[in-house]
């Protein structure tokens, strides 16, 4: 099926709807059943079935579809945010005594699942530098269960060997999971590497507006099935139809979305690369990207989202130059409309919040929708106070 056609028509079963051109917000907590017969067959799948909405409800059931189908896997499940799926796929894969391998830099609340919360339920964890495969061999332990990727991770970007490590996964009887919001559907598609569970923050490119907050968990049937029943409506950590219609609408639109903040990136980071002030970019397609062969194997573009080191000799200087910057948001966050920085000269005296490694002189840049020679003029007035 083409991709036009998955985010245009898919799931989308008009004729129980009047014909309506869009879905339905079907804003009900509860369905009813004329007769037993109903009842039992509902009561036997609620995955399939209507029930009550916090397992299964039909506008949410679109969008499962679609993004299952985006990733190429059996079916899909949607949380109420990124963390709840990242959390519903690894706490759905563990119990007392286990032990996950994961990349060394995972987004920051993930970092807090396997540090934090999964200690109190006796869940063990390493974490490795998942750029060689070597030293994700060597972590795994006899009771190691999940292998947890990130690849590229969102702030250095750097990447795993995914077919590499589906397949080491697979001989040592490990669910492999990765958080594919960097790349988003439209550039890497993991399960076609052997990854057995994708997750997204779909708050990022999925739904691409800055305005819901939502998680994607994609894989098999059989685990679907499986984290359904438990992690889904046990937590209940649901999206709820209203956010499911937004994310449909935002879909329709992600390959323009995804592709146009990609070429403005490239543009920006031409343009950055041949300027005096800028000593590092960071980005996987870059020329000097320590993985820029593994990056392309497995991406077919990378998106908005890039890092630089600024050449410059004072904090006081770093600090004028993002007070210069107009036209780019400084914010979390990232995958809307509108272009942000994230300056780490503003936390990375907080302790735990940023990496040791990283320096001040350091700023991630996502690149929304605006005109890319716009935002240039800005970045260039800005950076003459560095
Ligand atoms: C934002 C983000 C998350 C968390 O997603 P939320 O929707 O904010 O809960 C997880 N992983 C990555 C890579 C992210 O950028």
């Amino acid at each position: 099926m083409s991709l036009d056609e998955i985010l245009i028509h898919l799931g989308e079963e008009r004729d129980q709807y009047f014909q309506a051109v869009s879905p339905p917000v079907m804003q009900s907590s509860n369905f009813v059943f004329p007769d037993l017969t109903a009842f039992r067959a509902a009561f036997s799948d609620e995955l399939t079935h209507h029930v009550y909405t916090r397992g299964n409800n039909p506008t949410v059931a679109i969008l499962r579809k679609k993004l299952a189908a985006l990733e190429g896997t059996e079916d899909c499940l949607v949380f109420s945010s990124g963390a709840g799926a990242v959390a519903a796929a690894v706490i759905g894969n563990v119990q007392a005594g286990d032990h996950i391998v994961c990349q060394q830099a995972p987004y920051s609340w993930t970092n807090h699942l396997l540090r934090k919360l999964l200690p109190r339920f006796k869940v063990d964890h390493s974490f490795v530098d998942g750029t060689d495969i070597n030293n994700i061999q060597a972590a795994i332990r006899p009771n190691t269960r999940v292998l947890y990727l990130e690849s590229p991770n969102t702030l250095t970007f750097e990447c795993q060997d995914l077919e590499a490590c589906a397949a080491l996964a697979k001989k040592h009887g490990l669910v492999s999971i990765i958080d594919n919001s960097y790349a988003s559907p439209i550039f890497q598609n993991p399960a076609s590497f052997g990854i057995d569970i994708v997750v997204h923050s779909g708050t990022k490119y999925i739904n691409g507006h800055s305005d819901v907050v939502v998680g994607v968990l994609c894989a098999g049937k059989a685990m679907v099935k499986k984290l359904f029943e438990s992690e889904l409506m046990t937590l209940g950590g649901i999206l709820g139809p209203h956010d499911a219609a937004l994310v449909i609408r935002g879909l329709r639109t992600l390959p323009l979305r995804v592709q146009r903040s990609d070429a403005s990136a490239q543009y920006l980071i031409k343009k950055l690369d041949a300027h005096p002030k800028v000593a590092k970019i960071w980005y996987p397609f870059h020329p000097e990207f320590p993985q820029l062969a593994l990056a392309k194997k497995q991406m077919r573009g990378c998106g908005g989202l890039f890092s630089v080191q600024f050449k410059t000799d004072s904090e006081e200087k770093m600090e004028r130059f993002v007070h210069r910057i107009e036209r780019f948001l400084m914010a979390v966050s990232w995958g809307g409309h509108e272009s942000l920085m994230l300056p780490t000269i503003g936390f990375y005296q907080i302790p735990g919040k940023a990496a040791p490694e990283i320096p001040w002189q350091f700023c991630r840049f996502y690149i929304g929708l605006e005109d890319p020679e716009w935002l240039w003029e800005d970045l260039a007035r800005a950076m003459e106070a560095l």
